[in-house]
């Protein structure tokens, strides 16, 4: 970001106007001259505790922050009686800190258009998407970025759920990944995960091709092509419809009707199957007053 003012100093050039009565310092030193008032309506947490809304001391209090320079330019941006910006060119790590900043300081404005925004690049980051929705129990957007992390490893998405809770993991897990009492107890609880759901349909949609479509009587390869194409391949759940026309080449006759009937069996089987906060329902349901509760204050108990 550019900058005006000494290199001792820097101050933001969209916000360096002189009638400020607060300055929010960022982490990599940038200073943003702001209002008092904006951040009492729109934030929560900004501000230290007690604070008055009316500064009578001449100088204005500088707050530093642990956010970036480019992270408290987008947030103070939506802070303004203004058109609010469009995230569209902004990065998804920009977006991401921007509604974690957002949660932070309960800054309500902001929430839904990053929101938005994940919704609009997903399947792209949807583990990055998946770990924030889950982190701030975000149910409905946590149900969207669950279906293409099918695709990801167990490691990727253990390593990403973990940080934020086991409860999460295990609600997409299946059993024995990881071990511990914890898990185990919770296991129980949870007794359909989400990746089992799918997994279960996966093997019921490899086993149907392979009773159904063992011989073609016209001597095509396709059944067995698809078969060999799905092998182990969870995430082929998804984007059957391009499997099929790199898959089978030509049309036959005696198998290709049976095949896309087959085919938009287990496309339905998979929209049916049950959204990924409904395996971690416990967990969603402790956000209350528009934040997600933290650690040790559950308002449900198993
Ligand atoms: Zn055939």
């Amino acid at each position: 970001m550019s900058s005006t003012g000494s290199s001792k100093k820097p101050i933001s050039e969209r916000f360096c106007t002189s009638d400020h009565d607060v300055v929010l310092k960022a982490s990599d030193g940038m200073h943003f001259h702001f209002y008092r008032k904006n951040l009492k309506v729109h934030s929560e947490g900004m501000l230290p505790t007690g604070d008055a809304t009316e500064q009578s001391t001449a100088e204005p209090e500088t707050i530093s922050l642990e956010e970036s320079s480019e992270t408290i330019d987008l947030l103070l941006q939506f802070m303004l009686r203004q058109n609010q910006p469009t995230l569209q060119n902004v990065s998804f790590s920009a977006v991401l800190a921007l509604a974690e900043a957002a949660e932070k300081y309960r800054v309500y404005s902001v929430v839904a258009p990053c929101q938005v925004h994940m919704r609009e690049i997903l399947p792209q980051n949807s583990l990055e998407i998946l770990a924030y929705a889950g982190k701030h129990r975000h149910a409905e957007l946590a149900d969207l970025a669950a279906v293409p992390t099918i695709k990801s490893s167990l490691k990727a998405v253990v390593e990403s759920l973990s940080t934020i809770s086991l409860d999460l993991v295990v609600s997409w897990v299946p059993v024995p990944y990881p071990r511990g009492k914890h898990f185990l107890i919770t296991a129980c609880l949870f007794k359909i995960r989400y990746r089992e759901t799918w997994n279960d349909a996966f093997i019921h949609a490899q086993e149907s091709l392979r009773m159904r479509f063992s011989q073609c009587y016209g001597g095509c390869r396709s059944a067995g092509t698809l078969s060999l194409h799905f092998k182990g391949q969870l995430g082929s759940l998804l984007g059957m419809d391009d499997i099929f026309v790199s898959v089978i080449q030509n049309d036959c006759r005696y198998c290709s009707p049976g095949l896309v009937a087959w085919k938009n069996e287990v496309m339905m089987t998979v929209k049916k199957l049950a959204a990924f906060s409904t395996h971690s329902k416990t967990w969603f349901a402790n956000r209350i007053d528009g934040r997600a509760l933290e650690d040790g204050e559950s308002k449900i108990y198993y």
